[in-house]
């Protein structure tokens, strides 16, 4: 083989590998890829401790699709919460996170020329994932309720019902959701959701729905999952992460729920590629779930204590935002808040990265200059619209208190020598 090498092909989502580089190499206070940077509670970490020190098998394959102990209490776990039985050996498929239930699902359910209709602001491997499976997507933007007025709420970004009906067709096979939804915080209220229940049924078409963050909601919103609407059990994919059920993003066990005939075809993607999955963190967060079984609803839930504490955090972190003039808009779930940045004025010009998007340019001048590490909110849009939200950068706020502090000093300093 003569000359050099060249990638295949180039990807967006190198950004991720690039920015968490950037912060590592800048040493900088890191709110930009989404992980905890404290611990997973006890229980789940005594129970991998268990599970490391178990017999023999612990150590040894498991089955394919789903350690058998983790696949039964996700089914019990799950079918009272949907309001459905679900059949631990048919209707979940456990995977490598939930990227690789996403993948799955593309892979499984995608033919070529499908149409699949993606909910922005997206999390972006959806669109690499979508195009890998030969499917087209159709967008559809989240926009504020009232254009143009101040919005402080990620709860006032909506579909127009109009519009999203206009972009169903007879070549539609799926639309992808994301509720609490990464980057910007919405959790989709029932009747939202209702809303697009009722086209997948009239269109008889399928709903994959990332609920990553599902126990992540704040000021007593409640995340409500699509399978458990009237007509949707049959038609939705439901996707899950332990990762960020248990702060455990590290452990990269994810799952699949949804019908047996769906099931059974991301089966078939899963065994082409990577077969099964670890046995122990599956033990482990089968044991994590048996615990929650048991304690849901009660204080000692870690499934209210978990977002109890992140709540207080998105609080701190907001108002930080707010007092140095980088107006947040307030999640109501998940991870992260996303903050309005056109009120920073620097000069952003440099020749080396003249034709990329002003809010990246602004995150690598930030971890740079000021050593505070984001990420750009117009990766999680598609090309035609990015350039419309590249004033944004979104922060994440699940961190320990002293992170969250010695971003306030950064910014705060930030402002002052505006
Ligand atoms: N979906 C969303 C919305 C996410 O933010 C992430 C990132 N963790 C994933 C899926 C992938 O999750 P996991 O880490 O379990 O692969
Ligand atoms: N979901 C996490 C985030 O949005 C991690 C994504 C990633 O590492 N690619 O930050």
């Amino acid at each position: 083989m003569s000359g050099e090498l060249q990638p295949r092909r180039t990807s967006s989502r190198h950004v991720w590998i690039q920015f968490t580089q950037l912060a590592a190499d800048y040493k900088a206070v890191n709110l930009g890829q989404g992980f905890p940077d404290f611990s997973p509670p006890e229980f789940v970490k005594e129970a991998f401790c268990k599970a490391v020190s178990g017999g023999h098998q612990m150590h040894q394959y498991t089955r394919a699709f789903g350690h058998p102990r983790l696949v039964k209490i996700l089914a019990k776990f799950f079918g009272r919460i949907v309001g459905h039985e679900i059949d631990p050996f048919e209707d979940v498929l456990v995977t490598v996170g939930a990227y690789q239930a996403l993948y799955c699902a593309f892979q499984a359910l995608i033919d070529e020329g499908d149409e699949v209709i993606i909910v922005e602001p997206f999390f972006d491997c959806y669109q690499p994932m979508l195009k890998m499976a030969g499917g087209k997507a159709v967008y559809i933007p989240l926009r504020p309720k009232v254009e143009g007025s101040t919005v402080l709420s990620s709860g006032d970004w909506v579909l127009s019902p109009e519009e999203l009906a206009s972009k169903f067709t007879p070549r539609t096979k799926a639309i992808v959701i994301n509720t609490p939804n990464n980057p910007l915080g919405k959790v989709f209220k029932r009747e939202e959701l209702q809303m697009i229940a009722d086209l997948c049924i009239k269109h008889d078409v399928l709903c994959i729905s990332d609920e990553v963050y599902e126990w992540l909601t704040y000021d007593g919103i409640k995340h409500v999952k699509m399978a458990s609407l009237p007509g949707m059990w049959e038609r939705t994919i439901t996707i899950g992460s332990a990762g960020k059920t248990f702060s455990a993003t590290g452990w990269k066990v994810g799952w699949v729920i949804g019908s047996v005939h769906h099931i059974n075809n991301l089966k078939i993607t899963h065994d082409d590629c990577v077969y099964q999955c670890p046995t122990t963190a599956q033990e482990a967060v089968a044991r994590g779930f048996e615990r929650e079984y048991e304690l849901f609803g009660t204080p000692e839930s870690y499934f209210q204590q978990l977002p109890a504490m992140l709540h207080q955090k998105r609080d701190k972190l907001a108002s930080c935002l707010q007092s140095v003039g980088l107006q947040p808009i307030v999640p109501e779930g998940g991870y992260f808040i996303i903050a309005d940045i056109s009120s920073v004025k620097v000069d952003l010009n440099d020749q080396n990265t003249k034709d990329e998007p002003y809010d990246f340019k602004f995150v690598k001048w930030l971890t740079k200059e000021k050593g505070l590490a984001t990420m750009p909110v117009s990766l999680f849009y598609s090309p035609e619209h990015s350039t419309k939200f590249d004033k944004y950068i979104r922060f994440c706020f699940v961190k320990e208190d002293s992170t969250l502090n010695a971003a306030d000093d950064i910014l705060k300093k930030l402002s002052q020598t505006q």
